[in-house]
């Protein structure tokens, strides 16, 4: 069987050294990087299954690393690894366009996960050659672009995802646990503690709405979860 390889970008010797032990405990093979510089040349070349990124390092920034990253491939799964305090941190990472962050200190447990989470999710096929549309606005699914903008608008995977799922779902409110667990891949039983879901639906609603703060599409049912209307 072919072992899926991860990038572990971060400068603290003994985090560093206990991630790579535990990944490869866990059938990964892992490459390394201690510094921003050796991290971004590894991503920008190497072929990974996930890139686990640090925000603090020497050199070069975790957020430098991840733009650049998705300049080159919008499909490379990152995980931000965050200061736990860090909102802003938080949702830096995310706009940038990682799939999910990890605040530190964080379990273990948990990391491995959230790893295995995303790499599941990303290997589901999607429809690619479609046009979706909320509201006024076109989405080209293939390319994660806006079709009918003056100003290119991108979107990221995850985003798209959770357009489809609200979308295939539309006739309810969809909670926020429920899309933890189809368009992150969390089983409700590990009880995640995380913000994600607000902040992509937050980052959505700045892409699709007119009126990000009086939303007309993308809407919160009041202690239900949020719901899509077309
Ligand atoms: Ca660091």
């Amino acid at each position: 069987m072919c072992k899926l390889k991860l990038l572990i970008v971060e400068d603290e010797q003994a985090i560093l050294q206990g991630l790579i032990d535990v990944f490869v405990f866990h059938g990964f093979t892992v490459d390394s990087a201690a510094d921003g510089q050796q991290g971004l040349e590894k991503a920008l070349t190497g072929n990974y299954a996930l890139i686990l990124l640090d925000v603090m390092l020497p050199s070069v920034d975790g957020f430098t690393i991840c733009n650049k990253i998705r300049e080159q491939d919008k499909n490379q799964p990152i995980i931000m690894l965050t200061a736990k305090s860090s909102e802003e941190d938080i949702i830096m990472g995310l706009t940038l366009g990682a799939d999910d962050y990890i605040a530190k200190p964080f379990s273990v447990r948990e990391l491995v996960l959230r790893v295995n989470a995303v790499l599941k999710r990303n290997h589901q096929p999607s429809d690619e050659n479609a046009i979706f549309q909320v509201g006024s606005i076109q989405i080209d699914m293939a390319n994660l672009v806006q079709i009918n903008s003056d100003s290119p608008c991108y979107f990221s995977r995850r985003e798209l995802d959770i357009l489809r799922f609200l979308h295939s779902n539309s006739k309810r409110p969809v909670s926020r646990d429920e899309l933890l667990e189809h368009v992150w891949g969390y089983r409700q039983a590990d009880a995640i503690e995380t913000r994600t879901v607000d902040i992509h639906i937050a980052k959505l609603r700045r892409k699709i709405e007119s009126d990000p703060k009086q939303p007309k599409w993308l809407v919160t049912v009041r202690g239900e979860g949020y719901r899509l209307l077309r």
